[in-house]
């Protein structure tokens, strides 16, 4: 490792399950040692995501205490194990991997790309966990057909303002639900065709009735919870549930026999099972990065958070007062 490289390190961590309360900017965290087979990345903003939420409350376990927060980030090569080919200190990228809310990550380069000309700072740690999400979702949970009416919820979040941009890039028509006007106006300037405020108007009767009763092929459901039991009475005949996160809390168990009424399909993806080998990752990645680099998506950064500031940047996202990407400079 250079000698350049400090010892400690200021990082997002948390010692205890539970709120706000338990999150804690560590000061004199040890900056990790790469084994032969990784990189150490210098960090310069890293993303927030719903996940971040899920690990701080307990919802999804950590591997040990203390933990570092962070899914994703951009930033520089600082160092790079013996066995590691293909990259240069200097390189800027951005990846995806565990521990990112903190100066310094150490991880092999399975899920780490390298950041074209043309994206700016921030844009990729804003991009790569929702947009892959997004992506990988609408070619394979549900491959989006054109002329397909497509259910997304909470549309003008991170995950589904990219969805709304993709479903309306294939040619199918995105009914996009949120709960208020101004988030809805936001999803139709990313692509939906309809929209739907689904805290204050019947979203199950407004679905049936764009859709002449038809129901839609898929529902893009990152909500859970609340959203569950209306998704099956607005699927179509051979329609698919994609529910792939829990903001309103986890889907309850439920009996299958309710599928045979509509020959419907329920699937539970997570990002990471369509990124498993470097081809995937680079494929969809590579494609998420271009697109940015000529301007053909848009990325709408919430707001660029001081690291310091995580736990406002939290209380935001699971107050449901943001729109799009929230991200932390570090
Ligand atoms: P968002 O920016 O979409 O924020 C969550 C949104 O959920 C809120 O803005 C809100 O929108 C909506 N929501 C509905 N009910 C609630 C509630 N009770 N509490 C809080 N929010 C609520 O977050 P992300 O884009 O980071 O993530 C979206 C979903 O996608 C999450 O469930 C996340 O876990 C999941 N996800 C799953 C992945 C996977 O691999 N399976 C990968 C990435 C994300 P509104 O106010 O309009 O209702």
């Amino acid at each position: 490792m250079s000698s350049a490289i400090p010892k400690t390190q200021t990082a997002v961590q948390i010692e205890a399950y539970g709120g706000v309360e338990v999150l804690q900017l560590k000061k004199d965290a040890p900056v990790p040692e790469i084994k032969p087979t990784e990189l150490l990345i210098k960090n310069e903003y890293a993303g927030i995501n719903f996940i971040d939420i899920y690990f701080r409350n307990g919802l999804y376990s950590v591997p040990a205490f203390p933990y570092t927060l962070g899914r994703e980030a951009e930033g520089r090569v600082a160092a790079i194990g013996d066995s590691v080919t293909g990259y240069k200190v200097g390189d800027r990228v951005a990846y995806i991997g565990a521990s990112a809310q903190a100066e310094y990550t150490a991880l092999e380069p399975l899920h780490v790309a390298q950041v074209p000309a043309g994206v700016e700072g921030g844009v990729a740690a804003a991009s790569l966990l929702q947009g892959l999400t997004a992506l990988t979702m609408v070619r394979e949970s549900y491959p989006v057909q054109k002329g397909d009416f497509i259910l997304v919820h909470a549309a003008a979040g991170g995950v589904g303002l990219w969805l709304c941009q993709f479903v309306r890039a294939i040619g199918a028509y995105a009914i996009a639900t949120a709960s208020t006007d101004k988030k809805l106006q936001l999803a139709k300037e990313n692509g939906a065709e309809f929209t739907i405020n689904y805290s204050t108007e019947d979203w199950v009767s407004r679905v049936l009735e764009i859709t002449g009763k038809k129901g839609v092929a898929a529902v893009f459901d990152g909500v859970g919870a609340s959203t569950f039991e209306g998704d099956l009475e607005v699927l179509a005949r051979k329609g698919s549930l994609v529910s792939f996160g829990n903001a309103s809390g986890p889907v309850p168990p439920f009996a299958i026999a309710r599928l045979a009424a509509k020959n419907l399909k329920v699937l539970r993806p997570q990002l990471f099972g369509y990124i498993v080998t470097r081809e995937e990752f680079e494929s969809y990645a590579g494609e998420i990065l271009e697109l940015i680099a000529a301007g053909k998506v848009n990325v709408k950064i919430h707001e660029v958070y001081p690291l310091a500031d995580v736990a406002r940047a939290q209380t935001d996202i699971e107050s449901r007062g943001t729109t799009g990407k929230l991200i932390l400079k570090i």
